[in-house]
């Protein structure tokens, strides 16, 4: 099967940032869009950046079984959606999955084999600053991410892999690294 890779850290450590760069550096790497109820972000379109479902759209995934995992994440609910990972897998397509950790940690439970790999933030300075300076969310919307910030980074230790989100460049570089050695290994 193919290999599905997770990113996993706090909102704000620049997953998404260095997913693109990653993606960019190996094109056969393809991201999962997720499904979410939170509110689009101005620019945000549905179908590319997340499948924005309403409470009860996302209510009737779960109880389909539609999703691998599924969280809440400071009061609103983001979900990979299996067909979104399948049917990449099927056809022998490495997957990102961009998650939290409880999302993180139901794929390690179902999906043993996915490599999953922590993002870690300089300082959690450079997390606030990061979360401000990008001006996507309230100002009581950054406070809940950071409160959440220390639990999530209370759990890196539970994570094989660690790359931390001080030089961008280089840690593009280190996951380059990281997948690459996966999938080489694979094919090897
Ligand atoms: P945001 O609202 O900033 O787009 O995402 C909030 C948090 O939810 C981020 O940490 C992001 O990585 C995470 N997230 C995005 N998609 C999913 C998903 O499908 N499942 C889980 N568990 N978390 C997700």
């Amino acid at each position: 099967m193919a290999r599905v890779f997770v990113i996993t850290g706090p909102s704000g450590v620049g997953k998404g940032t260095l997913i693109r760069g990653l993606l960019a550096r190996i094109p056969e790497l393809e991201l999962s869009v997720s499904a979410t109820t939170r509110e689009p972000r101005p620019g945000e379109v549905d179908g590319v950046d997340y499948h924005f479902l309403s409470e009860d759209e996302f209510d009737r995934k779960v109880k389909a079984g539609a999703f691998v995992e599924h969280a809440a994440y400071s009061g609103r609910r983001y979900g990979t959606l299996r067909s979104e990972l399948e049917r990449r897998t099927a056809a022998g397509i490495p997957v990102v999955l961009e998650i939290e950790v409880q999302g993180a940690r139901q794929v390690r439970q179902s999906l043993p084999s996915a490599v999953q790999v922590f993002i870690v933030p300089p300082s959690e300075q450079a997390l606030r600053e990061r979360l401000v300076g990008r001006g996507t969310d309230a100002p009581e919307e950054i406070e809940r991410r950071l409160e959440v910030a220390e639990r999530e980074l209370a759990a890196q230790g539970e994570f094989p892999h660690k790359v931390m989100n001080d030089r961008q460049e280089e840690a593009v570089g280190q996951l380059e690294r990281l997948v690459r050695a996966e999938l080489d290994g694979e094919a090897g």
